[in-house]
């Protein structure tokens, strides 16, 4: 399972134990619920063509292709939070604030990640090998995934157990007014992220999806989100410090420490919100710069302010080997979906 339970993990360990006490305020199961949801929320957009626009923008990219970097929107929110807190609708006021902490953790994780991320998978994002790279993209996020749940194993399913006649989305008209969608949307978005989600699990859709492929009626990316296909791929990103080099400024990021690198972003979320709440609760415009200082404006494709995805370059002559030889695993039906000049780069390990 991709990052969807990657960023639900980092949601789970700071509800559960790092800011335990100071998240007691989200007392009823349904806030709770939220917080969790919430994490992968700036993701679920991207499957209605309505919302795309939503997931799109938070992730980087303006309406006019622009670079965006979602920390003002953020800002923007939290500012809403304290509104409806003023005004003494807590019910309201903390629904928004779970769901604002949710983007917010969301974003930590991909500014962390995505850099290295993009540069393994070693392909100009914006040019036509789009789909190749986005199969890249989901197979790291993927096993990176597969790495972390060592430590923590939990799955989407068992913690998203929506109650739908309790309706967690019900609450935050203010966030959803914001970013310009409804609770009907976000509702139906969830629903069909959920079920996609759920067939990553089935072998028999997997087979379906794998057929489909092979006559070239489905884009590979899809494959390999599977968890038959990931434990096809087991093994070809080690844990350990990976030297690969940053896909916009080249430099080698061997800071990066697979899947330790994570727990950096539980770190820096926490620092976020113990802010957030110190903002929440006293409204003031010190607790507001302390929380300025703290989101990052950081793009959470690249995690840079100034640079998006169209800036970033394949980086694959010096990162080679460094995902394994993931071309070997398939079987050779399926290594012929993939075009020849880039095996000979990726499969020599
Ligand atoms: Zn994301």
């Amino acid at each position: 399972m991709p990052l969807e339970n990657t960023h639900l993990s980092v949601a789970n360990e700071i509800l559960n134990t790092t800011l335990k006490k100071e998240l007691s305020i989200f007392e009823s199961p349904e806030l709770k619920q939220l917080f969790l949801v919430a994490h992968y929320v700036p993701d679920i957009f991207s499957v209605l063509n309505e919302t795309e626009y939503i997931s799109s923008y938070l992730h980087g990219f303006g309406s006019n292709g622009e670079i965006v970097n979602p920390n003002l929107l953020i800002l923007n929110l939290l500012d809403n939070c304290v509104e409806l807190r003023v005004k003494e609708k807590d019910g309201e006021a903390l629904a928004n604030f779970a769901i604002t902490m949710g983007i917010v953790g969301h974003g930590e994780t991909d500014i962390d990640n995505h850099p290295w991320i993009y540069s393994l998978e070693g392909i100009d994002p914006l040019k036509n090998d789009y789909e190749e790279s986005r199969y890249k993209h989901w197979l790291i996020e993927g096993l990176l995934h597969r790495l972390w749940v060592e430590m923590n194993p939990l799955y989407l399913n068992d913690i998203t157990k929506v109650d739908w006649s309790k309706n967690i989305f019900s609450n935050i008209g203010t966030f959803l007014n914001r970013i310009g969608t409804s609770s009907t949307l976000i509702e139906k978005a969830f629903k069909e992220h959920l079920t996609l989600f759920q067939d990553f699990k089935s072998d028999e859709v997997y087979a379906r999806f794998t057929d489909l492929a092979k006559k070239g009626e489905k884009p590979i990316c899809y494959l390999s989100t599977f968890d038959a296909h990931l434990t096809l791929m087991e093994g070809i990103l080690q844990k350990g410090v990976l030297e690969c080099r940053h896909p916009v400024t080249g430099t080698v990021m061997n800071e990066i420490a697979v899947p330790d690198i994570i727990k950096d972003s539980i770190l820096s979320t926490a620092e976020i919100i113990k802010a957030s709440l110190e903002y929440f609760n006293q409204g003031t415009s010190q607790a507001r710069a302390a929380c300025v200082e703290m989101i990052r404006p950081l793009n959470w494709s690249t995690g840079f302010e100034k640079y998006g995805l169209a800036d970033m370059k394949d980086q694959t002559k010096h990162n080679k080997n460094k995902l394994g030889n993931w071309y070997g695993r398939l079987p050779s039906d399926m290594q012929d979906l993939f075009p020849i000049e880039r095996r000979m780069i990726t499969s020599t390990a």
